[in-house]
């Protein structure tokens, strides 16, 4: 359990994010939720987590490419919670194109959203962690932090670089009990996803449902979408007593995709 815990997961409003902070507010953990959406929604949810898994709830809604909002959401953890024991660098974008009509300002924002922000985050984090002695960084690559697709450079660059990111987290903390691991999911269907598998039916003139078996049979051998509470389950572990050995790694969780 982790109970008493306070986490931090970026991008909870939608997704692999939502599941994760739901697995986590499901161990007893106090959750900071963030990302965008419809005001009344995010209310509703963070009022019903709270309730359903009886622990507090609160939310920042900073920007992931604002460093200056970046650091006030960890203060604000901080200040209502206690400490930022857990941080969980969700929060992502994507966008596809071949790299001469890659738009300059879409580069811009996936390495700021999908890469700085961890750094961000993780610098205004840490010096609270090393007081308390203890945290859990938990970055969610992808499979792209470990292979490469076409028209994806600025994800595929910005997901290598937190792989990177990660280990040199991981070592600089390795003896302050502060852990750092990425997980590397392979297709997990969420609003992200889904836009793909619409544009990929319109492009190939298929169904969605064509679209979306033709898009797992090309990458994931398992050919099934993968389960975000099973991401959220890996954390729950990572971040309980039993995951204190396990720093640095990388972990893919992706129906088989990089095995082959
Ligand atoms: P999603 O679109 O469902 O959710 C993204 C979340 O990030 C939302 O809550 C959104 O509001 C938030 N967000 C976007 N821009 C933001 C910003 N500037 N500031 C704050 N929040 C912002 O996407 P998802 O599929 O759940 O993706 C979550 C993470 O998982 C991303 O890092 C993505 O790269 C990664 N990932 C997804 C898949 C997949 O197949 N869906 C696979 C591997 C990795």
């Amino acid at each position: 359990m982790l109970t008493g815990k306070n986490a931090i997961v970026t991008g909870s409003t939608s997704g692999i994010g939502l599941a994760i902070a739901h697995t986590l507010a499901g161990k007893g953990c106090n959750i900071l939720f963030n990302g965008f959406g419809d005001k009344a929604a995010i209310d509703k949810l963070v009022t019903d987590t709270a309730s359903e898994f009886k622990v507090k709830t609160a939310y920042s809604g900073a920007d992931m490419s604002k460093p200056e909002q970046i650091a006030d959401m960890v203060s604000v953890c901080e200040k209502t919670f206690g400490s930022c024991d857990i941080l969980v660098n969700n929060a992502g974008i994507q966008f596809t194109a071949r790299i001469e009509e890659f738009p300059l300002e879409k580069w811009d924002a996936i390495i700021a959203i999908n890469l700085s922000s961890a750094f961000h985050a993780v610098k205004a984090a840490l010096p609270g962690m090393q007081k308390k002695g203890f945290g859990r960084i938990i970055n969610i690559a992808s499979v792209h932090g470990l292979v490469a697709s076409q028209n994806k450079s600025a994800y595929v660059a910005a997901k290598h670089g937190i792989v990177g990111l990660t280990k040199v987290i991981a070592l600089e903390n390795a003896e302050a009990n502060i852990t750092c691991n990425a997980i590397c999911p392979g297709w997990v269907r969420t609003p992200l996803v889904e836009k793909q598998i619409e544009d990929k039916a319109k492009k190939e003139g298929t169904s969605v449902k064509e679209a979306a078996d033709n898009l797992l049979g090309e990458k994931q051998p398992n050919k099934r979408f993968i389960n975000p509470e099973n991401i959220g389950a890996m954390i729950a572990f990572l971040c309980d007593e039993h995951g204190m050995s396990m720093t640095g790694e990388i972990i893919t969780m992706d129906g088989g995709w990089v095995a082959e």
